[in-house]
């Protein structure tokens, strides 16, 4: 059974504050309470251990779904959650709202183990908002999993949140000093402070002037008893859409229901039809009124995150005007002809590989083969505290196929070098199943910086394209040949009518934001 938190849930006690008091206390001797950088040092313990424990990949931090207007709301966040669980695997919540009040579950584990019929029983209301998210374990994050409930001067609020903000440590301590009181180390909560304290006559007001006073990347879902608010950040750099689930009565039975989510694969769950996507700047709000939106910001070049397309976002969904599939297989295409070696076959390295490499056989016209087979009850949360673990643990998720990998030259295909450890467990395993030849080839640039606008990245020294040649990194993981995709290839292979600017920060190290709070954000083993 997870570890379950209830907040205005009738009959269940709110465990909120014991938690907190908890999680100062196991902090007590690192810092003391309030004292300079305690928020960043908790983050950064907390962030160091999740990448240890993940492996060597990037890791999104979170999906956002909102529904309003439905009579099993808390259901369909729940479906909404569980198409969107590629996004975050360790905690989840659902708040509701019917009106009068506003409940919210939230705990750790898969949005599966986590909402039970039981627990789903003990959310009514016609109003969900809901978020999954990658964190680490222990009370701490059980209490800064999202949504966070927020008793404010403008009433209850919920705020589900995916993205990070990087303007954070004015916002806070000016907020601290005007007598705010948080109750999470989050991010997101400040967002809730900043509406709570903002001296706009309407609550709508009040999110738009507090919206604009943060920067970074937010793509929010709020509510309230009787409202739900999306938005997304002016630059733009996470996903959000809007979709609609047709009232089963027909035209003239009711208002349909609207809904929200960080990937449209989400509605295709729901049987929700597709609408569009919240523009950069935006600010929708549903109400009894129906939906109404405004444009809190504007002027600000978007600039959206590429490495959703390259490798975060499902391929059957359609992000930023255009599908995940689309864009994969246009990056294989281009990468076989910008870097093309004679071989036998291609294998990806399943799953986020696959698509890229499908383009890439047909490109280049070789065949495609599963080579790898990959375990997917392996859990996701698998701890691997030692290097020898950590080789253990490859092993588990990849088996190599040796009867079409034998006596083959084989072009493998991923999506990113991270430190290169698990690069080179691969190309092994691939020789070991009796590869004459290994070459690999992966459909992005090489990752060069780490990225602070909600996604979780090793220090830079630890980033092996930061600090090494493409050769000294083939050299190391033990390939015959290594070949990125380009800059301007990757920038192509996304390119449509809908010009969208995308943020490719991560391979250049120019930021879009204006400035970057690095005390506040560091990513992750750079505090400890
Ligand atoms: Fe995406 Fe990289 Fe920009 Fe982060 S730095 S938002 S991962 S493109």
């Amino acid at each position: 059974m997870s570890r379950l938190l209830f907040q205005g849930v009738p009959g269940v006690t709110d465990v909120s504050e014991s938690l907190r008091a908890q999680s100062r206390r196991s902090l007590a001797p690192l810092l003391p309470a309030g004292a300079p950088g305690e928020r960043s040092l908790l983050a950064g313990v907390a962030r160091s251990l999740e990448f240890v424990a993940s492996g060597d990949k990037l890791h999104e931090e979170c999906g956002v779904v909102a529904i309003y207007g439905h009579p099993h709301a808390a259901r369909e966040a729940y479906l909404s959650l569980y198409a969107l669980q590629h996004r975050g695997q360790e905690s989840a919540g659902i708040a509701t709202a019917d009106g009068h009040h506003l409940a919210n579950i939230k705990g750790m584990g898969l949005v599966s183990e986590i909402f039970t019929d039981d627990v789903l029983a003990k959310l009514p209301g016609k109003m969900a908002i809901g978020h999954t998210r990658y964190s680490t374990t222990g009370d701490s994050a059980l209490l800064n999993a999202q949504p966070i409930r927020v008793d404010s001067t403008k009433g209850l609020i919920a705020i589900a949140h995916n993205g990070n903000l990087v303007n954070l440590g004015n916002v806070r301590s000016r907020l601290e000093r005007e007598g705010a009181y948080f109750q999470t180390t989050s991010d997101s909560e400040i967002i809730v402070q900043l509406i709570a304290h903002s001296s706009a006559g309407s609550l709508v007001d009040a999110i738009a002037d507090s919206l604009s006073q943060v920067e970074g990347a937010f793509s929010i879902v709020m509510m309230t008893r009787d409202r739900i608010f999306a938005a997304r950040d002016p630059h733009g750099f996470r996903p959000l859409s809007m979709g609609r689930i047709k009232n089963p009565g027909g035209p003239g039975a009711g208002p349909d229901t609207v809904v929200f989510a960080s990937e449209s694969c989400a509605f295709d769950l729901l049987r929700a039809e597709f609408v569009r996507d919240i523009l950069p700047g935006e600010l929708v709000m549903v109400s009894e009124d129906g939906v109404t939106s405004r444009q809190y910001a504007s002027g600000t070049p978007q600039s959206s995150c590429v490495f959703e397309h390259v490798y975060f976002a499902r391929p059957d969904s359609r992000i930023f005007g255009r599908w995940v599939q689309e864009s994969r297989d246009q990056m294989g295409r281009q990468l076989a002809r910008e870097s093309g070696v004679a071989a036998d076959v291609v294998v990806p390295v399943p799953d986020s590989g696959v698509t890229a490499a499908l383009g890439y056989a047909e490109e280049a016209g070789i065949p495609f083969r599963f080579g790898l087979i990959r375990n997917h009850y392996v859990g996701r949360t698998f701890i691997e505290p030692e290097q020898r673990v950590r080789d253990f643990g490859v092993r588990l998720k990849l088996n190599p196929v040796h009867n079409l990998l034998a006596g083959k030259r084989v072009i493998l295909i991923d999506d990113s070098i991270i430190r290169g450890t698990t690069s080179r467990k691969i190309v092994r395993m691939v020789r070991g199943a009796g590869a004459t030849e290994v070459h690999l080839r992966i459909s992005c640039p090489p990752t060069i910086s780490p990225c602070y606008y909600g996604v979780d990245t090793p220090s830079k020294k630890e980033l092996i394209a930061a600090n090494n040649s493409i050769e000294e990194i083939r050299h190391y993981i033990e390939a015959d040949s290594l070949a990125y995709l380009s800059l301007d290839g990757l920038l192509q292979c996304v390119h449509d009518e809908n010009n969208v600017g995308y943020c490719t920060a991560c391979y250049t190290g120019n930021y879009p934001t204006q400035w970057v709070d690095v005390e506040d954000i560091l990513p992750a083993a750079a505090v400890l």
